[in-house]
């Protein structure tokens, strides 16, 4: 720790985004990184706490607070504060594998648990994530790193998410033949078809993937498992295989009119949107529009928040978000204390941008659908809300309540419904004797991530139930090493 009084004589500058009006115009990224001098001085808040809160990723009170990947924040934070960067990416390298994704994505548990944010504001710590590996790629220090030795062991990998490229990459390194197979035509799982372009671009996806190549991984997109080829062959043909399929059956809302056209899942709008962009800048028109529509988003999480801006993107003419919880406080409730992740009032670059064109938040705050209305042809025209109140019992339970009198009818010719993911799709372990958890999850040994048939592993949503991307990475590596006991200890 250079500077002792760093949290004191600078001002936390946080992650800070394009103007709105100008970066509704493209699909480019949108956070920027301010100058080398000023991370400096933000590296210098770190105080390198004795017990450093930042990097001991756990769960409190069902969410995530430190950092899942252990990364050594507080160490990297000091040689980005003395000038040394490369020091500082090879530190960064050492537990995360892909920090150019949680730079840009992350919802930085990291801060949340951040001992400076008890006086002050935490350290911007994404920030410094990201302007370090960055620059490790502008300086060409991001090389491909061949294993030194090959042991003969073949290895599939199901779904090319975070988790799955995380799991390719350990067990390539550890020296075995790994190929990861997946059912899209590209690879990165939701990084490419769920998270927009605005948040994480392709060219960063790519990049990482080829150097993956570079280093052995073999990919096979285009390739459902369990379908093209069945789970059979791939466990024949390999000697272990990990189940990295994500979390991708959408939790559906059965109220009356659900069956009226212009109701989509966020995922169907999400993806075919990305998908028409990159084929072809939208010219094959290949994907669900919300240009001229009034549109309302259900749901209160991210992909709300990504459905409302490829909404914006696309000109719809209305935009309003249904948030089935009340409105959070701006400050931290006496119920969620530090290192707690913080739950407070915050306007997300979607919500920016609503409120820059039509002027306000577009959020109903604790409001539900009750009905979907539409006209003699089967068309949506709308929807029929309530207000809710949630309550928790003694056990913690959540209670809800449609409060009586409140409903109101809005206008909608596009609903995109964004209200979780229930579990993986069976298809391709079907055949099998794996078994689902009570949360539809697939079930694992405890801390192993062996399934109920020795020889396949399961990480990351599919494993966990729909997470984050840090998590999918910390899953994948550890699943990639228990992978690695079970094929060595067998000598198979
Ligand atoms: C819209 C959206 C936005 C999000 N935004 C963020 C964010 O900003 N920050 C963050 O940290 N997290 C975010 N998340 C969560 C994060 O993306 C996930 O937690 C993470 O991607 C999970 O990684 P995974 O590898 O387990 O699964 P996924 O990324 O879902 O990848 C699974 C892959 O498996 C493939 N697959 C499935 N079945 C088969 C099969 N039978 N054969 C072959 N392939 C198969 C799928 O096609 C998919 O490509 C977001 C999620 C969504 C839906
Ligand atoms: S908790 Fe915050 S101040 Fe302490 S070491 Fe981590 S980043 Fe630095």
């Amino acid at each position: 720790m250079g500077n002792t009084t760093g949290f004191m004589d600078y001002q936390k500058v946080p992650v800070s985004y394009r103007n709105p009006g100008e970066r509704m115009k493209d699909w480019d990224e949108i956070a920027t990184l301010p100058s080398e001098e000023i991370l400096t001085q933000q590296a210098a808040r770190c105080m390198d706490c004795a017990v450093p809160f930042c990097q001991n990723g756990s769960e409190l009170a069902g969410m995530t607070t430190g950092c899942p990947l252990y990364n050594l924040i507080p160490e990297w934070n000091d040689l980005v504060y003395r000038g040394k960067w490369k020091e500082a990416y090879v530190r960064l390298n050492r537990t995360n594998p892909f920090p150019e994704f949680t730079g840009r994505a992350c919802p930085a548990p990291c801060e949340g648990g951040c001992v400076a944010s008890l006086a002050n504001d935490s350290v911007s710590i994404k920030n410094i994530e990201r302007a370090i590996i960055d620059k490790a790629f502008e300086e060409g220090w991001v090389q491909s790193n061949q294993p030194k030795q090959r042991t003969g062991k073949r290895i599939a990998v199901v779904g090319s998410g975070p988790a799955g490229l995380a799991s390719a990459s350990v067990l390539n390194q550890q020296g075995h033949q790994v190929t990861v197979y997946e059912r899209a035509d590209r690879i990165g799982g939701l990084l490419t078809y769920g998270i927009p372009k605005t948040k994480i671009s392709q060219i960063v996806v790519d990049r990482r993937v080829q150097l993956l190549e570079e280093e052995g991984v073999q990919f096979v997109t285009n390739t459902e498992i369990g379908k093209d080829v069945s789970m059979n062959q791939l466990r024949t043909e390999n000697d272990a295989v990990i189940l990295c399929l994500g979390s991708t059956r959408p939790r559906d809302m059965n109220i009356p009119g659900r069956n009226y056209k212009g109701i989509h899942f966020a995922m169907d709008y999400l993806s075919q949107n990305t998908k028409s962009l990159l084929d072809s800048n939208f010219a094959d028109d290949n994907y669900i529009n919300a240009e001229g529509k009034d549109v309302i988003v259900i749901g209160g999480g991210d992909t709300a928040t990504d459905c409302i801006t490829t909404a914006m993107r696309q000109n719809c003419r209305s935009l309003v978000q249904f948030d089935i919880y009340p409105t959070r406080p701006n400050s931290r409730a006496a119920d969620n204390p530090w290192p707690q992740f913080p739950i407070i009032h915050k306007v997300d670059n979607g919500q920016e941008e609503a409120m820059h064109i039509f002027g306000k938040d577009p959020r109903a705050f604790a409001t539900t659908a009750q009905t979907f209305v539409g006209d003699e042809n089967g068309h949506l025209t709308g929807v029929k809300s309530s207000n809710i109140e949630t309550n928790f019992d003694e056990k913690g339970k959540k209670i809800r309540k449609v409060i009586q009198g409140t409903e109101k009818f809005w206008p909608a010719q596009l609903v995109l419904l964004a209200i979780g993911f229930e579990g993986p799709e069976t298809t391709a372990f079907d055949q099998t004797n794996i078994t689902l958890t009570n949360r539809a999850t697939i079930q694992v040994k405890e801390d192993m991530y062996q399934t109920d048939e020795d020889d396949v592993f399961a990480a990351g949503d599919a494993q966990k139930g729909a997470s984050l991307i840090v998590w999918a990475i910390q899953e994948g590596k550890e699943a990639a090493n228990a992978c690695h006991e079970y094929v060595m200890r067998n000598g198979l």
